[in-house]
């Protein structure tokens, strides 16, 4: 298997060390396996993403000794690709439309206390057609959902069979039941990231994803969004995640830890790449 692997921002503002941490993880990982490595803009957020902030990535990371193919995909610009996966998910029955507002939803997770944090199980009964008509005649917007329910009749034994690799630490069960049904698009917003991102690693022949260990819970969701579609599982690595001197994530808006501000302060990427090590 070729070695390929990818960094993919969302320009919602200058890179930070903990982005710089990730990109030179995967790209050294690519260098070491001489793989490929390549940089996708994940910008469908319209509202939070900009283009302006896109240049000075770039910058960034090739002042940190990076470089990468081209051209360079731009999410933004495939919102038809993944219309597409949601059509599929549709055929395939697996996903329905919930019309609760966040009030509602809340309301219905208070009522199963033993749920931690804002995991929503699906509605008890299926919306009737009618109901579904005459809502959606009226214009009210609604969240795609991605129904576990459904998904396990559909899959059957390949459901509680599902696994993944992760780079490291083996063989791991991908068990996406304590997400519960999670969002995949909405009426004005036909996709969402985890649409995106498990169609563009399919796309690219991403073998080996290598991001932030923040994003460790949503694997099993990909996992199984990919055997819906029938696309390959990619191995998986999730790496730490670089903390500040008080024990924080570092955050795109502390200006003083952008990537940006540092090199114009003359740090070196030498001495970007040193902290990487603490
Ligand atoms: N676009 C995501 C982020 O900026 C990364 C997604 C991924 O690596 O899967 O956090």
């Amino acid at each position: 298997m070729s070695f390929t692997t990818r960094f993919a921002p969302s320009p919602t503002g200058h890179l930070h060390i903990g982005h710089a941490f990730s990109a030179w993880t995967a790209f050294r990982a690519a260098c070491e396996a001489e793989g490929r490595f390549i940089l996708r803009m994940e910008d469908i957020d319209t509202v939070r993403c900009k283009r302006e902030f896109e240049p000075v990535i770039l910058d960034d990371l090739i002042w940190l000794g990076l470089d990468w193919e081209e051209p360079v995909r731009r999410q933004s610009e495939h919102f038809d690709d993944y219309a597409r996966v949601l059509e599929r998910l549709e055929a395939l029955g697996v996903i329905y439309r919930c019309f609760k507002t966040r009030r509602e939803i809340m309301e219905d997770i208070a009522r199963a206390p033993h749920e931690v944090g804002e995991v929503y199980r699906g509605p008890l009964e299926p919306m009737s057609v009618d109901e579904e008509a005459s809502r959606m005649a009226a214009g009210e917007a609604f969240a795609w959902r991605l129904s576990l329910a459904r998904c396990r009749d559909l899959l059957g034994p390949r459901f509680s069979a599902m696994r993944y690799i992760e780079d490291g630490a083996g063989e791991q069960t991908a068990n996406p039941d304590p997400l519960g049904d999670v969002i995949l698009a909405r009426k004005d917003v036909g996709t969402s990231y985890h649409i995106a991102v498990v169609h563009d690693d399919a796309l690219q022949g991403i073998s080996h994803v290598i991001r932030g260990e923040d994003l460790r819970a949503m694997t099993p969701l990909h996992v199984l969004l990919q055997t819906l579609l029938d696309l390959p599982t990619p191995v998986y690595r999730h790496h730490r995640l670089l903390l500040d001197e008080n024990g924080e994530r570092f955050a795109k808006r502390n200006k003083s830890v952008t990537l940006k501000s540092l090199r114009e302060s003359g740090v070196s990427p030498d001495e970007v790449r040193s902290r990487f090590a603490t």
